[in-house]
Order: C-alpha cells, then sequence, then structure tokens
C-alpha cells in the first residue's frame, strides 16, 4: 500500500508563522490566533529564527514585526516571496514611518497594522489573507506525478523535469511499480530510490510488483489510480510506448487508462527506448542537469554496472535534444495531451 498523503482542508486550522521579538505582543497574539481553532502558530522572536522557521511547513501566513533583532522583517517579506510567491505576508510594526510603508508595498506585502491595534481588526486581516494564500496556492501551485515501472526510470527520463517543477515550488510525487529486485537488491534498491526522490524533493510511492512481470491491467491501474485519487496531479510524467521494455510499454498502457481525465500527459525516454519516440515538447534543463545527475548518482548499486547511467551519456543526450529547441540541454516529451501547462 502506498502511504496516505495528507491533503489540504479548508476546514483546518490555518499555519501561522509570527515573527515578533516583543514577548507580551508574541504572546497576545498567539492567544488571539488560537482561540476557537483558527490557526496553529509557530512563534519566532527575531528575524534569523523566523528565516529558519519559513521553510519547515507550508505556511497560510506570516505575521511580522519590522524592526528586531538579527534582521529587518521587510527583508523577510522578500525571502518569503522569493520561496512561496503565493504566502501572504502581514507586517505589524508600532513605529508609524512613510519609508516603512513604502518599502513593504514595494516588497509585496499584503497588509500592515499599526500597534496597538484591535483584535477584531487583527482577526479579520488574518482571516482574509491566510484565506487568500490557501486560494493561490490552490490555483498556482502544480501537482506532478511521475510514473515509472523500475527504480531509476523517472529520474532517468524526467529527473531534470521534475527538479525543475520542485524549484516552482510544484508539489512533486514519484510512483514507482516495482523494487526492481531483477536488477539488484530489493532493499537497497529502496534505499537508493528514496535518497534520489529526497535530491529531487519529490515525495516517493515505491510499490511492489514483480519486476519484469509488470502488468498493463489490474494492479498496476489500481496503483496509479490511487496514486492520482490522492495527488490530483495537474501534470503526469509516464514511460512512452515507443520502448523494447515490456514492464515499461505496460506501465504507459496501464497509465494512459488510469490517467485518463488528466489534463496534461507527457511521455518521457528511456534508455531502452526506440527510435519511434518521437518527441513534441523539450524542457530547458540547463539549470537542472547538476540535481538529475546527483539523482541518478544515487542508484550506486547500479551505476558502475548499468553503462545507460554513465554521467556522460546523460549529459550528451540532453545536449543532442537542446538542439531542437535552442536549449543548451533538455529533456524530450512526447506529449498524449497538454491541455493548460
Ligand atoms: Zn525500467
Amino acid at each position: 500500500m502506498p502511504p496516505s498523503i495528507t491533503r489540504p482542508f479548508q476546514s483546518r486550522p490555518f499555519q501561522i508563522l509570527v515573527v515578533e521579538d516583543s514577548p507580551e505582543y508574541a504572546l497576545i497574539v498567539r492567544q488571539w490566533l488560537e482561540e476557537g481553532d483558527l490557526a496553529q502558530v509557530t512563534l519566532a522572536s527575531d528575524a534569523m529564527q523566523g528565516r529558519a522557521a519559513f521553510p519547515t511547513r507550508d505556511w497560510d501566513l506570516v505575521i511580522t514585526d519590522i524592526e528586531m533583532p538579527g534582521g529587518n522583517g521587510l527583508e523577510l517579506i522578500q525571502e518569503v516571496k522569493a520561496a512561496h510567491r503565493w504566502t501572504c505576508v502581514l507586517v505589524m510594526t508600532g513605529v508609524v514611518n512613510a519609508e516603512y510603508a513604502r518599502t513593504a508595498v514595494q516588497n509585496d506585502a499584503d497588509g500592515m497594522l499599526f500597534k496597538p491595534f484591535a483584535k477584531e481588526v487583527f482577526l479579520e486581516q488574518v482571516r482574509k489573507l491566510a484565506q487568500l494564500t490557501r486560494q493561490r496556492r490552490q490555483k498556482e501551485r502544480r501537482s506532478v506525478l511521475a510514473v515509472g515501472a523500475h527504480p531509476d526510470d523517472v529520474e532517468i527520463g524526467c529527473g531534470g523535469t521534475l527538479s525543475m517543477h520542485a524549484a516552482r515550488q510544484d508539489e512533486v510525487t514519484i510512483l514507482t511499480l516495482s523494487h526492481g529486485a531483477q536488477g539488484g537488491d530489493a532493499r537497497i534498491r529502496a534505499r537508493e530510490a528514496h535518497a534520489a526522490a529526497e535530491l529531487l524533493q519529490a515525495r516517493l510511492i515505491l510499490a511492489d510488483l514483480h519486476d519484469t512481470m509488470v502488468p498493463e491491467g489490474g494492479a498496476s491501474i489500481e496503483l496509479i489510480e490511487e496514486a492520482i485519487a490522492q495527488i490530483q496531479p495537474t501534470d503526469l510524467y509516464t514511460h512512452s510506448q515507443h520502448d523494447t521494455h515490456q514492464d515499461h510499454r505496460n506501465t504507459y498502457r496501464a497509465t494512459m487508462v488510469a490517467a485518463r481525465s488528466i489534463a496534461n500527459v507527457y511521455c518521457y525516454q528511456p534508455p531502452s527506448a526506440t527510435v519511434e519516440f518521437r518527441p513534441g515538447l523539450f524542457i530547458d534543463i540547463s539549470d537542472h542537469m547538476q540535481r538529475k545527475l546527483q539523482a541518478i548518482e544515487a542508484y550506486s548499486s547500479q551505476t558502475a554496472l548499468r553503462a545507460y547511467l554513465a554521467p556522460d551519456l546523460i549529459v550528451a543526450t540532453a545536449r543532442y535534444w537542446g538542439r531542437f529547441a535552442g536549449y543548451v540541454m533538455a529533456e524530450p516529451l512526447e506529449v498524449i495531451r497538454q491541455r493548460g501547462r
């Protein structure tokens, strides 16, 4: 069974990061926010702590003071927006200063409150902005599912594209249908698959179908449908039908059935692709080759045995395909469906 994945529900409490150096304000604000389960609050007592806490969660709102030890709250806004452009930032300050207000607007702050403020005014802003974050996140964040028959298929076929998605803060999941036990020790390959997924900032669902006997129907379709139900992908990547390996072709067929309602479906090129593989889309992975190579390197039990994992071949392949689109390096994709990208 693949691990279950928690989906966001509008009714769950807002996740709010409060960056505030005044302990009394921090405590009052926290008390207001936690009343009636409106929010779960994490407090950071200066900009540095705020910076450290930011990557740990998908915040619905960041509330920050301006003047604090260890850095300015106005700079924090820029950092938050650079990391998650949809996350709203509410600035609260005791200093009425036109320059601050101008900088806050320039840095895309979503709201500003001057201390002291009334509880109702504060909570109204919080509700509005936290809800806005959730709406923007839902609209802007793509959810990506890459399906492969064996560990390393996805990394070779579309590792650069997945790294590109991760860099854009899209939600990336890899579904690998077998442990690849015919190619090596299943436990070692599972460990390697997890390490590779982590490098691509992807979640891994590692299923346990029989390597070399991955079916085109039944269990394969069920696994893919289950992953799709959990992830609701906007974009799906899978094997091409133009492939000499039966597991790859069967994974393609099973995916085509399971993914019939997904807007964007693409097929990547593994080393076993035939000359019929005919891409119609090229993804610029020039900035992501390093990460792709690292992910492939994570399969160290295989890299010595399999010539197709050699870094120079991976790079040469990307260089070759890059020329079709004017990129230095590209991953080629066959387009099954593209209704919005
Ligand atoms: Zn494979």
